[in-house]
């Protein structure tokens, strides 16, 4: 009799149930594999939703996270660490940002750049508040960040939600600028939007929100969770649109699995005073040191080049099977932040087939799948992902 435990039995009885979860359980990883408990082997383009930014359980990473362990793990912010200082002059060094402070996930540093634009809007700009943003975005899971995500399944069973958040149309400066009002502080966007299916604006939509933004002396808060740190192929997505943003947000890819994240802003908008904001854990020696290990391995190896490298290779590759599978009719995103659109909602069985083959990937909307894998991944790995999913669509015909 096996004495095995049945793991996707238990959660049913005491986790939340809140995930409809694949039904897989994952025990181990190593760079862009992950195995499951029976040993079955995945190739993982979907790296813990864009956060394995160096492949599961980097030498690196665990390294950084083994010595700082032995070390010092926490102290709370009353005293100086090292760590955390050295992350954020990393951090500080590689964007166009001035000041940073560390949290313990991407919805904190949301909530972290809300609180400091109501705060510049009270110094600054007459008490005003309202922020805007814009559909299908995604800012995360506090009732603040759900209000500033502007999608109706999220918003919906929490109202009501804090006010203050103007949801305008998506990649529409015109929109933006009728939502801007005299008590409008800032507007919140994600350069590529991640959970919202992947969609990527026109070429010059950040240029004009960032003149807008400058013209009524607004702040321009760029997401950059899910875009940042190598995952479109330069270092921050703002990057490859000219404009730079006054205050950003950062997470997922910064920590390469471990939980954190982070905002930064210009001189000019860090406008807290000792006491308007804290954290017990965030920026802790422990996390700091582990991030601080990924972000000098990104710099120092020039990941970003690579990932954009990597992302061209995956894209061509996903626009040949869609000129060879009329299913398929767009591919979309920037650098190893892809998705495939499909003509019919199809997304979670094609899934679920490239999972029976060996291969993890997101369905993102019931009709587009997400391709999101380690910045490290490999031509080979590449081309067996796109074997699988070529493998899946032919039977489908
Ligand atoms: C994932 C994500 C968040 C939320 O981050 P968590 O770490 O899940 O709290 C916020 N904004 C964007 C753009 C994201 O992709």
């Amino acid at each position: 009799m096996s004495t095995k435990k049945d793991w996707q039995a238990i959660e049913k009885k005491v986790f939340m149930q809140v995930f409809k979860r694949i039904p897989v359980t994952l025990v181990r990883g190593k760079g862009t594999k992950v195995w499951d408990d029976e040993g079955r082997e995945y190739l993982d383009f979907v790296a813990g939703l864009a956060v394995v930014s160096l492949g599961h359980c980097h030498p690196v990473l665990v390294k950084a996270l083994n010595k700082q362990a032995k070390t010092l793990t926490q102290t709370s912010n009353i005293y100086y660490t090292i760590p955390q200082l050295q992350l954020c002059e990393l951090l500080v060094k590689t964007s166009c940002l001035d000041r940073a402070f560390i949290a313990n996930s991407g919805t904190e540093a949301v909530e972290g750049a809300i609180k400091l634009a109501r705060r510049y809007g009270k110094v600054k700009l007459d008490g005003a508040y309202e922020i805007i943003t814009v559909a299908n975005s995604f800012h995360g899971r506090t009732l603040a960040a759900t209000a500033a995500t502007a999608q109706l399944s999220f918003q919906e069973p929490f109202t009501p939600l804090p006010s203050g958040f103007i949801n305008a149309a998506f990649n529409d400066i015109e929109a933006i600028k009728a939502a801007t009002t005299k008590l409008t502080c800032a507007v919140m966007l994600e350069p590529i939007q991640g959970e919202g299916g992947v969609n990527v604006p026109d070429d010059d939509y950040l240029k004009k929100v960032r003149a807008w933004c400058d013209e009524k002396g607004l702040l321009l808060i760029l997401d950059e969770i899910q875009t940042g740190v190598g995952r479109t192929g330069t270092m921050y997505a703002y990057e490859q649109y000219g404009v730079e943003p006054d205050i950003m947000t950062v997470a997922k890819g910064m920590g390469s699995g471990i939980p954190i994240g982070a905002f930064l802003a210009k001189e000019g908008a860090c406008v807290f005073k000792p006491g308007e904001h804290g954290s017990t854990y965030g920026g802790n020696p422990l996390m700091c040191a582990a991030a601080f290990a990924v972000l000098e391995y990104i710099v120092k190896n020039d990941i970003p080049a690579h990932a954009a490298k990597m992302g061209q290779y995956l894209c061509d590759g996903l626009n040949r099977l869609a000129q060879k599978y009329n299913v398929i009719t767009e591919v979309r995103g920037k650098g190893l932040l892809l998705a495939m659109k499909f003509r019919e909602e199809i997304a979670e069985p094609v899934g679920m087939a490239c999972l029976e083959r060996g291969l993890l990937v997101n369905r993102v909307k019931p009709d587009a799948l997400r391709f999101m894998p380690p910045l490290t991944v490999s031509p080979k790995e590449i081309d067996k992902a796109l074997d699988i999913l070529d493998s899946v669509l032919k039977e489908r015909q």
